[in-house]
Formats: C-alpha cells, structure tokens, sequence
C-alpha cells in the first residue's frame, strides 16, 4: 500500500514509517494537515492517510474534513486514520462520527499497524 503519514512530531513519523516500511509498504511524511492534502492531490495512487490529530497550520481534523467534502471520490473516501494519545472510548467515538474510518492509539506497535492495514487492504 501507499501510504501518507501526518504528524508534526519527527518521532511519531519515524515509528509509524518504520513500521510501515518493514511491512514492505510504501510511505509519504508530511508534516501537517495542508501537507497532507498536497501530498494526496499530487499523487492518484494513496491508499490510506495517518493523521495526527493535533498538527500546527492545520489540524487532523480540518484536512479530514476538507478531504471528505472538498475532494473529488475516490480520494474524497479514503481511509484515513486518526493518530492519537488520547484514551480510546469517547474520543475514538467522536473520531469516527467526525468521519475517520478508525483512530490508531499510541503506543504504536507492528501488530497493530498490521492488523489495522489488513482491513483496509485492496484485494
Ligand atoms: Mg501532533
């Protein structure tokens, strides 16, 4: 899969980048929301975004919202997955009623990327 990986913090990008890439998938890092909706308008072949939901110039949630409803389907479907600390429950609840398909919660380990990744898998 390609894969899009937002998150202002370089620690988190490497983690989840490096998980991916032992996965054998491919990766792009971007640094905030606006980046990530770049990054998913110049490449056709995205197959799910990660996106951290607190980013300075925009947020998770703000690029999330833009993708669902300023983006042309297929791109305006795309998975995209919430990346937080936060305790799941409530907030995963409210992740996905704002229109995340899942939210990811740290720590992040290689099974549960993988497992995650599976769902949303092209067959
Ligand atoms: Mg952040």
């Amino acid at each position: 899969m390609k894969i899009i990986v937002a998150d202002d913090y370089y620690s988190n990008r490497f983690l989840v980048s490096e998980i991916l890439k032992s996965l054998g998938h491919e990766f792009i890092e971007v640094e905030n929301g606006k980046q990530a909706l770049e990054a998913l308008e110049r490449y056709n072949d995205i197959d799910l975004v990660f996106m951290d939901i607190e980013m300075p110039v925009m947020s998770g949630l703000e690029a999330m919202k833009h993708i669902r409803e300023s983006f042309v389907y297929p791109k305006s479907n795309i998975p995209i997955i919430a990346l937080t600390a936060h305790n799941p429950g409530i907030f995963a609840e409210d992740c996905t009623r704002q229109g995340f398909n899942q939210t990811l919660v740290k720590p992040y380990s290689i099974d549960k990327i993988a497992e995650l990744l599976k769902l949303y898998s092209k067959i």
